[in-house]
C-alpha cells in the first residue's frame, strides 16, 4: 500500500469505528521533507489515497487543502522524533473525558504504556490555531496521547498501525473510565504501582501500543 492509501485507510477506520463523526479528526504520516496528511473537511469515508494531501517542511502544499489541524501535527513532528504518525479524533468516550479538562489517571496498567502516570489534559484553545498546537505539544511532554479540553484525543506513534492501535485503546481505556467512575469510587493506581507497570513496559514487547 502506498503512503497516501495507508493515511486514507486509518483515517477511513476511524471513521467506520465513529471515532470521526462528520468530518472531525485528521491523520498525517511523517515521510522525508513533511508529511502526508487528510485534507480538510472531508468525511472520513470520503478520503481516497488521490485526496492525500502532501504538506512540506517549507509550507508548500501538494493536493488539496490540508488539515486545519496541520500546525499542530508539524508541532508535534518538530517536538517528538519519534513520532512517525498522528491520530487526531473526536472519539466519543476520550472527548467526553477532555469535556471534563481533566486528565485520565492511572486508573488501570494500560494507561502507563502512554508514557506516565496520567494521560494529561492539555487546556481549551480555538481549533487549528497554533496555540492549540504548543497546548498539544506541552501535554504530550514524554506521552504519546492526550486530551484537548472541550474538543478530542490526539495520538502518535512510531507508525501509522501503531498511531490507529493506540487510538482504538485509548477510546477503550477512556470508556472503562466513565464506565468506573459512574460505577463508583475509582482506586488510581499508586505512585509505586506506576513506577512497576512502567518497568514491565520497558521489557514487555508491546503490539497495541509503540
Ligand atoms: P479538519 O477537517 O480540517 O481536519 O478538521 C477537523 C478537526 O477535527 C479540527 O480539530
Ligand atoms: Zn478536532
Amino acid at each position: 500500500m502506498s503512503e497516501r492509501a495507508a493515511v486514507a485507510a486509518a483515517y477511513r477506520e476511524l471513521g467506520r469505528r465513529g471515532f470521526t463523526p462528520g468530518s472531525a479528526g485528521n491523520v498525517s504520516l511523517r515521510v522525508r521533507g513533511g508529511m502526508f496528511i487528510t485534507p480538510s473537511g472531508v468525511e472520513a469515508g470520503a478520503v481516497t489515497a488521490a485526496g492525500i494531501v502532501r504538506l512540506a517542511e517549507n509550507g508548500r502544499v501538494t493536493g488539496g487543502v490540508p488539515s486545519s489541524e496541520a500546525p499542530m501535527h508539524r508541532a508535534i513532528y518538530r517536538a517528538f522524533p519519534a513520532a512517525g504518525a498522528i491520530i487526531h479524533t473526536h472519539a466519543e468516550a476520550g472527548t467526553a473525558l477532555a469535556c471534563l479538562g481533566q486528565p485520565i489517571p492511572a486508573f488501570h496498567y494500560m494507561v502507563v504504556a502512554f508514557g506516565g502516570a496520567e494521560i494529561r489534559c492539555a487546556p481549551y484553545v480555538t481549533f487549528g490555531t497554533p496555540e492549540l498546537a504548543r497546548a498539544a505539544v506541552a501535554a504530550l511532554d514524554g506521552r504519546r496521547a492526550c486530551l484537548l479540553a472541550n474538543h478530542g484525543v490526539i495520538v502518535h506513534a512510531p507508525d501509522l498501525k501503531a498511531a490507529l492501535a493506540d487510538a482504538i485503546v485509548l477510546e477503550s481505556l477512556a470508556r472503562q473510565y466513565l464506565l468506573a467512575r459512574a460505577a463508583g469510587t475509582v482506586r488510581v493506581l499508586t505512585a509505586a504501582e506506576v513506577t512497576a507497570a512502567m518497568q514491565r513496559f520497558a521489557s514487555y514487547r508491546r503490539g497495541a501500543t509503540g
